[in-house]
């Protein structure tokens, strides 16, 4: 479990009112509940896909998937403001070398969608 803050002051909670709760409390995680269920999601697609999955952790944003003897590493974001060049950045650093890797990301009412290399897309890497 990660830092929390408090939902009424914003400062690190336990903050200094927080005998006074429930006037002052802990904020949420909602945006990593959010984060976590989109995870669990994609694996169960890439499952349904016939692709096997593993290294899936409880909190991370990324897992590996296997199929035909190739390994992706697949990062998953589930956030309204796109930062791409920071995620690729972020795949391509968490990705053991040489595997190809995936990034999958959605904001709300919108579909799910995949960046990738070319060489990764046409299964060469
Ligand atoms: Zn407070």
């Amino acid at each position: 479990m990660g830092a929390r803050w408090c939902a009424t002051c914003g400062k690190l909670w336990p903050c200094a009112e927080a005998t006074s709760y429930p006037l002052h409390r802990p904020r949420k995680p909602r945006t990593r509940d959010k984060g976590v269920k989109f995870e669990r999601e994609v694996a169960q697609a890439f499952t349904d896909a016939g692709f096997t999955v593993r290294g899936l952790e409880a909190g991370g944003d990324h897992f590996a998937v296997a199929a035909n003897g190739r390994t992706v590493h697949v990062e998953c974001k589930r956030q309204e403001r796109l930062r791409l060049p920071e995620w690729i950045a972020q795949a391509e650093s968490d990705c053991a070398d040489g595997l190809a890797w995936a990034l999958v990301f959605k904001q709300s009412r919108r579909p799910v969608y995949v960046v990738t290399t070319l060489e990764d897309y046409l299964g060469r890497a």
